[in-house]
């Protein structure tokens, strides 16, 4: 039998690494959380209402709440800004390491709006995380540094409607080359943030080298929003909410030129580009899912704490009791998972940790959605309401599961991951890994 592909950190028995894990966050984190959370207490909660209704008016339809402009100015001048991009980014990240910024993910996933008042929102958080690695240093200047300035926001344009997007070597948007530009032509969808006031370009995938191997087929460009033939078709929903200001987009791109020099680390390097996104800004989605979970399980108890049927308060019904028993055990197994997934990142990168990254892609949404579903029950109909964040987070976890890619992607990868380290354990007699009756 061939030697499975997968690369092995270290494990003991079958898949269980030897990471030492130590549960103290460290003093630096510390600091920074307190500061945060005191930011939290004094901006943001008090400001949600506010962004709330500002947001489900429909006569605000794509515009800013101010507030988030007016919360932006005083984060920055907190100094709580583009914490998200880990030490390695250099000059461009304020030095914290996966495991350290975390926690901090964690409370910003309280508020999920409130990313982008820190500027850690995606999708810009991603094409950043794209720019700092791949981009030349006038693709820098012009697009990553005022979008690290907060100045402007951006889209990532991969998904189509017309194949299946999971997998990215699907995608079928034309990037021609002629004379000194490329030219675009196809469709796309799903598109974040497409109509939000500050956007002004989209990351673009599309197939370049249709002659190439599959993986190097496709190439990603930088396609200014107002660029003549780049239409955008129409906004979709989400559960019936269009997402205001952000908006999901179906974009037609029809004859779209832009200058070779729009190109990001070169034809036929998409694919590549595509698995280098999925690092740190994709597992910190995973701890926005807890600090949501938390938040829902904070409401929960407060709702039970002060809500009376039947003569009793709701806390002493059982079936309660088990609600929140359950959530709170759910929150700390998935914390503790992430936390470990990124002291792996830090110990062996992204690719080193990629089952771990799996992992907490298929615990994280999945977490947001079965809080929010035990709170939303504890909250009756204020629960389905708008009056709370639980409704909205509902939505978030559900479609979470599907946005940054399906959760059976995500399992098909860890299983052929786990069955590889298993199959190396076989191979050298390790871990018990046989029976008795052959
Ligand atoms: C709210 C929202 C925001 C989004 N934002 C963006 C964005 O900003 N930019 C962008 O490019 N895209 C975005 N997307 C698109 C998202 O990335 C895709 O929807 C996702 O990758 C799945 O692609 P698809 O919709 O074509 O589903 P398909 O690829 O057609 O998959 C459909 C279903 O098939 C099954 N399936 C697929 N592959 C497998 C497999 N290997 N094993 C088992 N079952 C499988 C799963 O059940 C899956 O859900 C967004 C989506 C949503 C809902």
């Amino acid at each position: 039998m061939a030697t499975p592909s997968c690369e092995i950190i270290r494990v003991s028995g079958l898949c269980e690494r030897e990471a030492k894990v130590d549960f103290e966050y460290n003093a630096k984190t510390l600091e920074h959380k307190e500061k945060l959370e005191s930011f939290m207490e004094q901006n943001v909660y008090p400001a949600e209402q506010e962004h709330h209704a500002f947001v489900e008016d429909p006569a605000n339809m794509w515009q800013q709440p101010p507030v988030v402009e007016e919360l932006k100015a005083k984060a920055q001048e907190a100094g709580i800004w583009n914490w998200f991009l880990p030490a390695e980014y250099a000059e461009w990240s304020p030095g914290f390491t996966n495991l350290e910024f975390a926690p901090l993910a964690e409370v910003m996933g309280r508020v999920p709006w409130s990313f982008e008042v820190f500027n850690c929102s995606a999708p810009d958080r991603g094409n950043m995380e794209v720019l700092a690695k791949y981009g030349t240093p006038e693709q820098q200047d012009q697009w990553l540094r005022p979008l690290m300035e907060g100045r402007i926001r951006s889209t990532y344009g991969m998904t189509e409607p017309q194949v299946a997007s999971s997998d990215a070597t699907n995608m079928e948007l034309q990037i021609d080359r002629d004379g000194d530009h490329y030219v675009l032509n196809g469709r796309k969808w799903w598109s974040s943030n497409i109509y939000h006031p500050l956007c002004e370009f989209v990351i673009t995938m599309g197939v370049s080298n249709p002659d190439n191997p599959r993986h190097q087929r496709h190439s990603m460009v930088i396609v200014p929003k107002d660029t003549p033939g780049l239409e955008i078709v129409r906004p979709l929903s989400v559960f019936g909410n269009f997402h205001s200001p952000a908006g999901h987009g179906e974009l037609a791109y029809h004859d779209v030129r832009v200058p070779i020099d729009n190109i990001i680390l070169g034809e036929g390097r998409g694919f590549e580009i595509a698995q280098g996104r999925l690092g740190p800004g994709r597992f910190q989605y995973a701890m926005t899912n807890v600090g949501m979970a938390q938040r829902m399980l904070d409401l929960m108890c407060t709702r039970a704490e002060q809500r009376e049927a039947f003569g009793n308060k709701l806390r002493d019904f059982s079936s309660v009791r088990q609600d929140i028993a359950r959530a709170r055990c759910s929150i700390e197994q998935a914390r503790l998972l992430v936390l470990k997934a990124a002291a792996e990142m830090d110990k062996s990168g992204a690719k080193g940790a990629r089952d771990y990254i799996s992992m907490v892609k298929i615990v994280g949404p999945k977490l947001a959605h079965d809080v929010a579903e035990r709170a939303m029950q504890i909250f009756g109909g204020k629960g389905v309401s708008g009056d709370t964040p639980i409704a909205e987070m509902y939505v978030t976890g559900r479609l979470m599961r599907i946005a940054d890619g399906p959760d059976e992607v995500h399992m098909n990868q860890l299983a052929k991951l786990t069955m590889a380290q298993a199959e190396i354990a076989r191979q050298e007699g390790r871990g018990g890994v046989t029976w008795y009756g052959d």
